[in-house]
Order: structure tokens, then C-alpha cells, then sequence
């Protein structure tokens, strides 16, 4: 089958018309996510409703060997979802549902397309609260795609921590589930994992099994400003080093904080800054802010402050999130690269140092910011995509920091994923891994029909 109109009719044989679409809007709108990666467009997009529809979707391409792309919301930042190589993107928007909430489990069921805010909206009526939380209000198919992380994640875990089932459309276009509702399970191969971080290139996750958590009793919040960028990450480093149960640890450079300000209309302290989260019990919490304000001060924290109301601490968080958004508003024209290595903990200070050394040598305005609590950091660069030198200069510094965190035990990717950006690294962090990696491709995806030549490229023929 070569013609897209002959496609059409297929697809409008088990779809309704408003389910599937050639509009160009649309399709441009499935031809880039939120970076600087230069978009492709889809030939079709089709948005399934359930599980079934999914699977005869995925049997067409399967007959057809017709490429596809998954799309959640298309907040990735490494090309994830851009049709390279044309073909159907599978958009999940009507896959919307919170299941069943198995409070007793401390279990919820999904399809791929409920957003983490809109799932933390309904836990709420249960005392419950799911924990991990991108900057993006993405989808939770999209954030187990990519093994998202989030700020709670150095008290929580990421986003493979929280799986406990995922129900797949293989390639060809078969149902599995990849868990169950154990709390822990060591029959087989972990499935979970496999797919937890397979960027859409093994199946299309159609429904996911969740672990949930209580409200904490008391949460404290709060802001710790410091005279440099190396002082706050040296305070994160005594920390955790010391075992304080801290929920969440964030790096927000000078830079970063002008732009908080500027786009959240707050007036935070211009000064390298932390924000700060501890969750527990009264007497606990006092002991653990006692302990962590002692540390910070060895390293020259000059102020902390704790909000005293849930407005407040909501609005530090909402500026937080919102920070990438900032940096794309306040700078019409270009577009976003967000750097992303992680390193083990008693790296993390030497890493920053490095990055924001490279940044001055390559004549780079770029923030600072990150999951500091997991060694994640994320350099800010917005560029403009129509200058050649520029761009060649943004890729210099993006392999200088890998490097760095590659010879200490790193990775080039702490959450964002691989995508087509990352790829040419792999081989450098893997090794021989990477043949294992791409076996697995070439076996669980034969005809190389899911999200083609992205996070690897499968066996050489
Ligand atoms: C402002 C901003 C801040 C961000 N902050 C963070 C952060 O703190 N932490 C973090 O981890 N990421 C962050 N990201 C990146 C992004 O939000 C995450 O990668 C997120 O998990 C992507 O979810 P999505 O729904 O947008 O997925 P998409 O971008 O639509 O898709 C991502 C990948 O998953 C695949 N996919 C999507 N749905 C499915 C499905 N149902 N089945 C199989 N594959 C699927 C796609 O093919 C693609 O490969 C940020 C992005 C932005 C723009």
C-alpha cells in the first residue's frame, strides 16, 4: 500500500473521520517537539481510543511497513517524535482515562494519554498523590517512554520506579503486559524495564499500572540563596552526603532566577539559589530542616527562607517548572537546548564547575539548573537555529559536558532520553551494551517500523 489515500480508507474502516487526519495543521503540530531539532512531518495522524484500535492501527503499518511514531504531548527535547521518516504518528490525546485508583494498593491504573497534573488531581480525592513530576504537564505514556524524572525524584525515584505494569502493542500489533500488581516480583526477564525508556521504538504503551503515595502529613519548603553557583551545588553534595531525607533539591542559577522573576512576576533573590522541600511528620520535619540549615550555612548559604503558606510554596514550584518556558518566552526567535548529563553524587560539583567554564569559553548566556539531589544538571542555551557557527558551538559544549561526565562513571542522558540527539553517543557510554541494545531492536521490532532510527538503530543488516 504506497498511497495515503488508500490508507485513509483503511484506517476509516475502524475509525471515526475525526479520528483520523491529513490536515496540515495538524500534522505540523505532530512534526517537532518543544527543542531546536528541525521538524519532519507525519504523513497521517491518528488518535486511537482504546487498546483495540491501537492494535489495528499497528497491524496496518505491520502489513504495510509503514513507520510510526507515538506521540504524547510532543514535550521531548531530543526529536523523540519527529517523523524522520514519514509514515503514521499515533497520537494518544484520547486514551485519557484514570482507570481504576486501587487506594488500598496504593496502585492506579491509566491509559498513556492522562497528563501527571490531571492524574494528581483525581488522587487527591483519595489522599494520594503520584510523584513524578517533568516540567511539562506530560503524559504519562510519554514519561514512561522516556523514564522521566522529576524534582521529587532523590526522595522517590523515577519513573521506572513507579511501574508495576505496562500493557504493550507489540510491532506487530499483539497485546502483553509487561508486570503485574505484586509489590515485587522476580518471575522473568523484567519487561518493565525494557520498555520503561524505549522511547516508542519496541510498542505503543496503551495502559499503565502505577504505584501512588500518601499526602505527606507536613511539607516544608523553601529558598536558600548562596554567592556562587559552586557553593549551593557543595551544600547539595553535605546534604545528601549527610542522609538528610530531603523531597526536593533544585539548582536555580543568577541567570535562571532573573528569569523566574521576570516571567512568574516574583521577587526571588538574584543570587544562585536552592529550592528546598522535606516531607514527613512535625517533630521529624523541624529535625530535618535544623540539620540541612546547619549544613547549607558551612557553605556560605547568606539567606534561607521558608514560605509559610501553600501558596506560596505552590508558587515556587509552578516557578520552577515553568522556568524552561521562561527562557523560551524571553527569547523570541530561538530555539531551546537543554544539556542533561548526570554524575555520580562526589562528581557533581567538579561537573557544574566544568560546564560553566566551557560555557564562558565558548561565549555562550546560558542558566543553570537541575535535579541537583540526582547529580542532574541542565544547561540553558536558547539558539538561533539559522546560524550554522552557532549551532556548531552549542553541539561543542553539549560533547564537552558529556565527555566530562562520560570519564567519571556518567551518563549523556539523566531523563530527557536519547531520541535522534543523543544517539551518537551511545556507543561511547555503552560499549558493547550498545550491540545488546540494538539486537533487542532488530529481534522485538524485525521490520524496524517503530519510531525508526531513534534511541538506537537496531542490527546491521
Ligand atoms: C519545559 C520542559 C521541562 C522539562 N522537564 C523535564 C524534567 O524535569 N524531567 C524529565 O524527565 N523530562 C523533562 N522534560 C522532557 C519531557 O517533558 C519528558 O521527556 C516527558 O516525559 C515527555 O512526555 P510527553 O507526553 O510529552 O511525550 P512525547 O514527547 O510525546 O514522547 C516522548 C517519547 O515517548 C514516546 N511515546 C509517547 N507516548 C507513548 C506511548 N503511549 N507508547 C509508547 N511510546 C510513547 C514517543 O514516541 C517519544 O519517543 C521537559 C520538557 C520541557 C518542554
Amino acid at each position: 500500500m504506497n498511497s495515503i489515500s488508500t490508507l485513509l480508507e483503511v484506517f476509516k474502516s475502524f475509525l471515526r473521520d475525526d479520528q483520523v487526519s491529513t490536515n496540515e495543521t495538524i500534522r505540523e503540530h505532530h512534526s517537532k517537539d518543544e527543542s531546536y531539532h528541525l521538524g519532519s512531518l507525519p504523513d497521517i495522524v491518528v488518535y486511537p481510543e482504546n487498546t483495540e484500535e491501537v492494535s489495528s492501527i499497528v497491524k496496518v503499518a505491520d502489513a504495510h511497513n509503514i513507520p510510526i511514531t507515538p506521540f504524547g504531548l510532543g514535550s521531548s527535547l531530543e526529536g523523540h517524535v519527529i517523523p524522520y521518516n514519514k509514515g503514521i504518528t499515533i497520537d494518544f490525546t484520547l486514551m485519557n482515562k484514570v482507570l481504576e485508583v486501587r487506594e488500598k494498593d496504593f496502585l492506579v491504573k491509566v491509559q498513556p494519554g492522562v497528563t501527571r497534573s490531571q492524574l494528581n488531581k483525581e488522587l487527591k480525592k483519595y489522599g494520594l498523590f503520584f510523584t513524578v513530576d517533568p516540567g511539562a504537564n506530560a503524559t504519562l505514556g510519554g514519561m514512561a517512554a522516556t523514564n522521566a524524572s522529576g524534582t521529587t525524584s532523590v526522595k522517590y525515584g523515577v519513573m521506572k520506579d513507579q511501574v508495576n505494569d505496562l500493557e504493550v502493542v507489540l510491532p506487530d500489533g499483539d497485546i502483553i503486559h509487561t508486570g503485574n500488581l505484586a509489590q515485587k516480583s522476580a518471575s522473568g526477564y523484567d519487561l518493565n524495564s525494557l520498555y520503561v525508556g524505549s522511547e516508542g521504538t519496541l510498542g505503543c504503551i496503551t495502559e499503565l499500572t502505577l504505584k501512588v503515595y500518601g499526602i505527606p502529613e507536613h511539607i516544608v519548603a523553601g529558598r536558600a540563596s548562596f554567592p556562587t553557583v559552586d557553593d549551593a551545588v557543595e551544600a547539595v553534595v553535605s546534604i545528601l552526603q549527610a542522609g538528610v531525607p530531603i523531597a526536593r533539591v533544585e539548582l536555580v542559577d543568577e541567570a535562571s532566577i532573573r528569569q523566574v522573576n521576570r516571567f512568574s512576576d516574583t521577587t526571588y533573590q538574584e543570587k544562585a539559589t536552592l529550592f528546598l522541600e522535606f516531607h514527613g511528620n512535625e517533630a521529624g520535619l523541624q529535625h530535618d530542616v535544623d540539620f540541612a540549615k546547619e549544613l547549607v550555612s558551612d557553605h556560605k548559604c547568606e539567606e534561607i527562607y521558608f514560605e509559610k503558606d501553600n501558596a506560596s510554596r505552590n508558587q515556587l514550584w509552578e516557578a520552577r517548572h515553568n522556568l524552561a518556558y521562561a527562557y523560551i518566552h524571553g527569547n523570541p526567535g530561538r530555539k531551546l537546548m537543554v544539556t542533561d548529563v548526570c554524575v555520580p553524587i562526589s562528581e557533581l560539583a567538579g561537573a557544574v564547575k566544568h560546564g560553566r567554564e566551557k560555557i564562558k569559553e565558548l561565549s555562550f548566556e546560558a542558566g543553570i539548573l537541575g535535579h541537583v539531589g540526582d547529580g542532574n544538571y541542565h544547561a540553558l542555551l536558547m539558539i538561533d537555529t539559522e546560524n550554522l557557527e552557532e549551532m556548531e558551538r552549542a553541539e561543542l559544549f553539549n560533547e564537552e559536558i558529556v565527555k566530562y561526565a562520560l570519564e567519571r562513571g556518567g551518563t549523556c542522558t539523566g531523563e530527557h532520553g536519547v531520541g535522534r540527539g543523543k544517539m551518537k553517543y551511545l556507543q561511547q557510554e555503552h560499549g558493547k551494551a550498545l550491540n545488546v541494545m540494538n539486537n533487542l531492536k532488530s529481534a522485538l521490532d524485525p521490520k524496524g517500523i517503530m519510531n525508526p532510527n531513534k534511541l538506537v538503530q537496531g542490527r546491521k543488516q
